[in-house]
């Protein structure tokens, strides 16, 4: 069969998975005709691993996610089984939340935000090739030959791209497990200027919960109060909550999996993608860390009304009998039935230095990729990514500028630079080292930096931009009033300063100052009773806290980025020739030839080009102009 559909789109999003989500969305909120064409619209938003959402680095991304109207926050709020906060006794630039999921809810949130989305329709059909005409995008066909048209799609594929799947010496093709590869479009894509590599990523095997003995494990309840991803969520949304469990690898179990190691796919070279060095499989841990004579697990529920167990810290492509082998040395374990065997699965990955920071392709103009197939791992990282392509393709359609944040805007700005400077050459996962401005980019302001930049790209909805201007009003006016309230030696609020936090004044001070001692937080405060502390939304109270307590470190550091961004965007010369600027090492020069750069900021951002080099750099452009 072969058949145009009578409506062509504006935009067209190949996959519905994390990235594909919040690109059709993203598209469609702003005003786009979408269309989201997937394998199967059953598993739309289907989590292929780990059933949680957020963590270190990723929920800042989740925060940003929400601040830009998307919609990873809300199905996580939905759909979140134990809720933490991670890092919460340190700074609030590290401190991040997590939730376990209930895989079922978060679909279903999600499944049903996309059925809700005006301007978005859905099609159930694989897509096999894309139509290319004069280095332009001209529409795609999916498996049965039904040919839409468009000059715009979004490319989210995740791990289907000529997927392979490895248990032990066993391979055979597929996207992940129980679905279908895609392997017509990736031969398809291969055949396109855009430079395609092989990854690899893992997942453990899962496990019938009544199999466990749990009084041999520890348990770990969530955080109360529960937090709350999205700045419009509340824990009235949180389903049940549950806890999660704490197991530990034993010498033996690293024993077996040493003798098991010349069936493993990773270490017999069946396997040649490059895995996750940060979730790496426990064959790679136990060789990796061959001191270590134990490894903490996670046991974390897969869902309310399920009975498999996912146990966190254990993925692996070992043969099935030395899985089932492992797993029951482990404490509490003896008995495990295991549901679904672990596996790795190798897919194609296209070199993501191939992308403007507006994640289209620099080869072929209204394609754009976005999500695991860019080089990323996670969620969280796909669905930002997504956001932001799907918002640029539909500017596109409407002939707009493209957008981007820069690095000192949000971990997605961060990402996007990263990857389309620097490239990656393992599955890159977001951290909050990977950010020189983590103090600005905290997950308690990600609304307060994107929300009202949202609102002007048409992705962000009247309400939301309403709701954060009053939450501005509210912080500022809160801070005002405690820039009105003064404590001094003899004064009355002075005494009960003393009387209360045992805080002492020694000159005249307005409350507002009183925060930036350490030890007095704004809920101590509050606690004095000449305050007079109104009922306020928490959010707003963290603000005007951390607003006030980091003020000195917020400055340097926007200072800072002032520097930088005087020199982020001169520009290197295309061509320019490094080996005339004189000082640069053998290892500086050869990484600059190699990347290339197309500006002074771009260069400092590649691995090992210090900030000497970029100095030298700098000084060598301003004699040549
Ligand atoms: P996906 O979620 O994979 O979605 C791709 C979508 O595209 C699917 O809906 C698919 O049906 C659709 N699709 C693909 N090709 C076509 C086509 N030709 N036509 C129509 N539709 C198509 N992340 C971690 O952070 N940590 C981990 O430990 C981890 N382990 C993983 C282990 C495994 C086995 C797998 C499969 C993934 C793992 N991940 C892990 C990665 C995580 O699942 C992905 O990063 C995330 O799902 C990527 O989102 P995405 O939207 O890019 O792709």
């Amino acid at each position: 069969m072969s058949m145009l559909y009578p409506t062509p789109y504006d935009v067209i999003v190949i996959g519905g998975g994390h990235a594909g989500t919040e690109a059709a969305l993203a598209a469609a909120r702003s005003g786009a005709r979408t269309l989201l064409l997937t394998h199967n619209i059953e598993t739309i938003g289907q989590m292929s691993c780990n059933p949680a959402i957020g963590g270190i680095g990723k929920g800042h991304l989740v925060k940003e996610i929400d601040a830009l109207g998307g919609a990873m926050a809300h199905a996580a709020d939905r759909a979140g089984i134990q809720w933490r906060t991670l890092n919460a006794s340190k700074g609030p630039a590290v401190r991040a939340t997590r939730c376990q999921a209930d895989r079922d809810l978060y679909k279903a949130a999600i499944r049903a935000i996309v059925e809700g989305q005006p301007n978005l329709d859905l099609f159930q059909q694989a897509v096999d090739d894309l139509v290319i005409e004069h280095g332009q995008v001209r529409g795609v066909i999916t498996q049965m030959g039904l040919r839409f048209a468009t000059r715009r799609v979004v490319l989210t594929a995740g791990t289907f791209l000529a997927g392979k799947i490895h248990i032990g010496p066993a391979q055979y093709a597929g996207g992940r497990a129980g679905d279908p590869p895609a392997t017509t479009l990736a031969q398809r894509l291969r055949e396109l200027p855009v430079a395609a590599e092989r990854l690899k990523t893992g997942t453990p095997p899962r496990i019938a919960r009544d199999s466990i003995d749990f009084s041999q494990l520890e348990e770990q309840p969530g955080d109360q109060p529960m937090p709350v991803f999205s700045y419009l969520g509340s824990q009235a949304e949180h389903p049940r909550q549950v806890s999660c469990w704490i197991a530990h690898t034993s010498e033996h179990t690293h024993q077996l999996i040493r003798d098991g190691l010349d069936r493993s796919p990773l270490y017999t070279g069946q396997i040649e993608g490059t895995g996750p060095r940060y979730c790496p499989s426990i064959e790679d841990k136990v060789v990796r860390f061959a001191d270590k004579s134990s490894h903490q697990i996670f046991i974390e529920p897969e869902g309310l009304n399920t009975r498999e167990i996912y146990p966190n810290g254990i993925s692996t492509s070992l043969p099935f009998d030395v899985q089932l082998a492992l797993v029951r040395s482990i404490k509490g374990f003896e008995q495990a039935h295991i549901t679904r065997p672990g596996y790795a699965i190798e897919y194609d990955y296209f070199d993501p230095r191939g992308l403007q920071p507006w994640l289209e392709t620099r080869a072929i103009e209204g394609l754009y990729f976005a999500g695991q197939i860019n080089g990323t791992t996670g969620y969280e990282e796909a669905a930002a990514q997504g956001l932001l392509a799907g918002l640029n393709a539909a500017r596109a359609s409407r002939d707009e500028a493209p957008w981007y944040p820069g690095r000192d805007e949000a971990y997605l700005g961060v990402l996007v630079d990263d990857l389309t400077s620097n490239g990656t050459l393992e599955p890159y996962r977001m951290f909050t080292s990977r950010a020189e401005y983590r103090l600005h980019l905290r997950e308690d302001n990600a609304d307060l930096r994107l929300t009202a930049i949202g609102y002007r790209l048409g992705v962000v909805p009247e309400a939301r931009y309403q709701a954060l201007q009053a939450k501005q009003e509210a912080i500022e006016r809160e801070s005002a009033r405690l820039r009105g309230l003064w404590a001094s030696p003899g004064n009355a609020l002075g005494a009960e300063l003393a009387e209360h936090l045992d805080l002492t004044v020694s000159r005249e001070t307005h409350a507002l100052d009183l925060l930036r001692r350490p030890g007095i937080g704004y809920r101590q405060l509050a606690g004095v009773p000449g305050i007079q502390a109104p009922v306020l939304d928490p959010a707003v109270t963290e603000q005007v806290e951390v607003q006030i307590k980091y003020a000195g470190y917020l400055e340097r550091q926007r200072e800072e980025i002032e520097r930088q961004r005087r020199h982020e965007t001169t520009a290197i010369p295309p061509g320019f020739d490094y080996e005339a600027v004189r000082g640069l090492s053998a290892e500086v020069l050869l990484k600059l030839k190699q990347a290339m750069p197309a500006t002074v900021g771009q260069a400092s951002r590649i691995g090992g080009v210090t900030p000497a080099a970029i100095s030298l750099l700098l000084v060598h452009l301003k004699r040549r102009s």
